[in-house]
């Protein structure tokens, strides 16, 4: 209707006039068969980027999900090793020795009640990692230490940390952690694994080698 002027109406494609608007209208639909002149009342600017912006929108929003989910997988990478591993686990019924001693006395795994069937031991003195992990924080050995009623990491085992005396008045100096025989930094963080062999030394570095 921006097309009346002086009772008059003119199509804009051709510039044709016409006495009256239903003439016109008639023009465009034989004429224009593209052009709806009576759907005016919708706002152009937005029904013009609305796709572009639907576009742009989810696509934020994909590059945001994908962005945290890199940090996310990162950050659990660099606290937990889980090479080789998949999570979930699915169900499985894993066992790891614990060869610990503090101050040159083994230590004996206490036959803890079950409260975590993921995470047990039996009269067998092993690590029983029984059922399905969700995630590998589940099933670190710090956790199992923790279903023992002790707790382990860095600087301590059961009870016991690095500036304690040892029974024989002896300073505890430093706390060794071993996998598989071999030197590991990862402590309480370590994921068990089925078949491997977890040896934590705290000790004094003068005392039994
Ligand atoms: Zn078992
Ligand atoms: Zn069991």
């Amino acid at each position: 209707m921006s097309e009346m002027n002086n009772g008059e109406s003119r199509c804009e494609k051709c510039q044709k006039s016409f006495s009256t608007a239903d003439a016109l209208s008639m023009h465009r639909k034989v004429k224009h068969p593209e052009t709806k002149p009576v759907e005016k009342d919708y706002n152009p600017v937005f029904t013009k980027w609305k796709i572009p912006i639907i576009v742009v929108l989810v696509l934020s929003i994909g590059v945001a999900v994908l962005a945290s989910g890199v940090l996310q997988s990162n950050t659990l990478k660099t606290s937990l090793n889980i090479e080789g591993m998949q999570f979930p686990t699915g169900n499985v019924h894993w066992h790891a020795n614990l060869d610990a001693s503090v101050c040159g006395e083994p230590y004996l795994m206490p036959n803890a009640p079950i409260v975590d069937h993921l995470l047990h031991t039996h009269e067998d003195g092993l690590i029983h990692v029984e059922g399905a992990a969700a995630t590998p924080e589940q099933i670190t050995l710090g956790k199992f230490v923790q279903r023992l009623g002790t707790a382990f990491n860095a600087n301590e085992f059961n009870g016991k940390k690095i500036g304690d005396n040892c029974p024989n008045g002896e300073k505890i100096t430093q706390m060794v952690f071993l996998v598989n025989g071999n030197e590991n930094t990862e402590f309480e963080n370590r994921v068990i694994r089925d078949g491997e062999t977890y040896t934590i030394r705290l000790e004094s570095a003068e005392g039994p080698a």
